[in-house]
């Protein structure tokens, strides 16, 4: 080990031009005898599955070939005072995970010109791609890079100290050591099951005791299931002064290890079983160390420096059996992160802008809805009924815009998008429950419709005459069945004939009309109009509401009594008629309001009563006078 640092010092010297001391590009991810054990026993148990002629057969045959989206964490610990502190941007985040899914897709500039010998090899592109975590682990929305400013100068490989089973469980001495818990100055993991954690830091050196930079390293899936906290990557913060594409190629060797590979010279120049045997792997030649060369024969063979598995400068490349350990390991142990499954990290819910539409789309009308837009998807739109036609924001596809194509279809019209990541690896594969999230619009068309069905006079049910001597009467109108948050964009004109006025609320749904006692005739009709209106034209009801003058005449008031002035504020007086007499108990005056509800109570015994109406809100009231057996109601008015 000591060489290596030597090695690094120079190469450091040569990249920086002095001062900075940069880690080794080697790998500090240490595998131990228990966990290859654990590994080379899968494999046989899928050759035992196969029932395999040879027992040195591809086992590999059976794993899914699953597709995974990989939620992606970012861990940045920085310590300010640190001379190493080299500055990691977002940007270079970002970079990173481009490099990382171009190396996966077997897209990457540098895997253009391969090793004739080992082109055939090439997994190309693996079906496996990450993309920055968009929400928390409580499902809220977040940039996928978690930060902190430590005072801790540095930290340590998990694996420091003597590794035989079972010291991949951490000693708690260890773990004070290690970057991945917040009560030692780092940042704790995401859950493994649901997010890949990549911390990154300044890490020193485990066996030196501190001072020296450590090198980037990784957990296997193995250890998922004993040390779930720990699962992920750590990066060497110095590191990411190399060229991007080493830091990436870097990043990609240390994510190989979390998904499951093995260093390619791993056993060194073992023979026997290439299956079983070294790393598992048969398409990877046996080497007898890692290597920075770019060329060169170990093991009595061409040694494959071009696998990112090794050290070199010039790798880039996974194999096709890297890819199906990958893909068999990740089956076994991160079956979460299966392309669609679930898509937790990402998205958990989706909102749309505007989040509620509370004006309707008429007939010839667009309107447009966005959804967050999240790098790498694509997006998938339904609209029903078909009433609209719609187009698709471009290249990104997060927004829509529908154009009502209906002159009579009035009601919900549902519209539906789900995600899936963008090509190269296909279809679209839905996220979230039911794999659509939906959001409801109301379409409104031109003509006589939602029916205004029922209007009411006063509060009275079926009353549809009208003492001109009661003065001012209610009218309402009602749309029922129409979209509670849709009413408020509602507008009412009202017509009245046969004398009466508007006293308040023109332009609501409620009114206040007031009849000019001395203009009107016995067994005369006036009429009371409503045409609703909802910003796609007019809507009117579908009769006009009537109320025929029924009282004896012009000032006689009512059968008992007469209330003045009405409308009133402050006071009302209550007079009675001259032919009726005062029960020996008094009269009881009662004044309920629109609800029933009474509201000023008193019982008189003279002629005329005045009542204090300060306590009474605006609004319609009913003032009920009872003589002995005999009661009337007359409709009072308080503004
Ligand atoms: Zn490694």
């Amino acid at each position: 080990m000591k060489n290596f640092h030597n090695i690094c010092l120079f190469l450091a010297c040569l990249l920086m031009g002095g001062g900075e001391l940069l880690a080794q590009k080697s790998c500090g991810t240490r595998l131990d005898s228990a966990t290859y054990a654990v590994m080379r026993q899968e494999v046989l148990d899928m050759m035992k599955n196969k029932r395999l002629f040879s027992d040195c057969e591809d086992p590999y045959y059976d794993c899914p070939d699953d597709d995974y989206l990989i939620p992606v964490v970012f861990h940045v610990v920085q310590d300010q005072s640190d001379a190493f502190n080299f500055p990691i941007s977002d940007a270079m985040l970002e970079m990173l995970i481009v490099d990382l899914n171009r190396i996966f897709a077997g897209t990457h500039p540098k895997q253009t010109s391969l090793d004739p010998d080992f082109a055939p090899l090439f997994a190309g592109n693996t079906g496996i791609r990450f993309v920055k975590a968009a929400v928390d682990p409580d499902g809220n929305p977040h940039s996928g890079i978690e930060r902190r400013a430590t005072d801790k100068a540095g930290f340590r490989n998990d694996h420091y100290g003597p590794l035989s089973p079972p010291d991949v469980a951490l000693s708690p001495v260890n773990s004070e050591l290690i970057i991945k818990y917040e009560a030692n100055g780092g940042l704790d993991a995401w859950p493994r099951k649901e997010f890949f954690n990549i911390w990154i830091g300044d890490i020193y050196d485990h066996e030196s005791g501190g001072g020296l930079p450590a090198s980037s390293y990784a957990t296997f899936p193995q250890w998922d299931l004993i040390r779930p906290q720990l699962s992920g990557i750590v990066l060497n913060m110095r590191d990411f002064s190399y060229p991007t594409h080493l830091v990436s190629m870097m990043a990609a060797h240390e994510t190989g290890h979390w998904l499951g590979l093995i260093h390619t010279f791993w056993q060194n120049c073992v023979t026997g079983c290439a299956y079983t045997s070294g790393d598992l792997c048969e398409d990877t030649p046996t080497d007898e160390s890692g290597h920075w060369t770019c060329s060169s024969s170990y093991c009595g063979h061409k040694n494959m420096n071009e696998n990112i598995m090794d050290y070199s400068d010039c790798r880039k490349m996974f194999t096709l059996e890297q890819l199906k350990r990958m893909k068999c390991q990740m089956s076994s142990y991160r079956s979460t992160f299966v392309l669609g499954r679930s898509c937790v990290g990402i998205i958990s819910s989706v909102k749309f802008t505007p989040e509620v539409s509370t004006v309707p789309v008429c007939f010839g009308e667009s309107r447009s809805l966005a959804v967050a837009a999240h790098a790498g998807y694509s997006y998938e739109w339904d609209v029903s009924p078909a009433v609209a036609v719609f187009t698709v924001s471009s290249p990104i596809g997060n927004s829509i815009t529908l154009t009502n194509i209906s002159p009579t279809y009035k009601g919900e019209v549902t519209v539906r998008v789900r995600m899936g990541l963008l090509n190269p690896i296909g279809t679209i594969a839905p996220c979230g429950t039911g794999g659509w999230f939906e959001h409801k619009l109301w379409f409104g068309g031109v003509t006589n419709n939602p029916v205004i069905s029922s209007m009411a006079i006063s509060t009275i049910p079926n009353r549809w005459s009208i003492c001109p001597t009661e003065q001012s009467t209610i009218f309402s109108a009602a749309v029922p069945g129409y979209p509670t948050a849709l009413l408020p964009s509602l507008t009412y004109t009202w017509t009245v004939t046969g004398g009466g006025t508007i006293h308040s609320g023109a332009g609501t749904d409620e009114i206040v009309v007031v009849w000019p006692a001395p203009t009107y005739t016995i067994g005369t009709w006036g009429t009371v109009k409503v045409e609703i209106n909802n910003e796609c034209g007019g809507i009117k009801s579908d009769t006009d509401l009537w109320a025929r003058m029924s009282c004896e005449g012009p000032g006689s008031g009512g059968r008992m009594a007469s209330l003045s002035p009405n409308p009133a504020s402050g006071q009302v007086v209550v007079s009675l008629k001259d032919e009726i007499v005062i029960s020996p108990n008094g009269l009881q005056i009662t004044v309920r309001n629109s609800e029933g509800a009474v509201k000023l109570s008193q019982i008189s015994s003279a002629r005329q009563t005045t009542l204090d109406l300060s306590s009474l809100q605006h609004g319609f009231y009913v003032v009920t006078i009872q003589n002995g057996e005999e009661s009337e109601d007359l409709r009072l008015v308080v503004e």
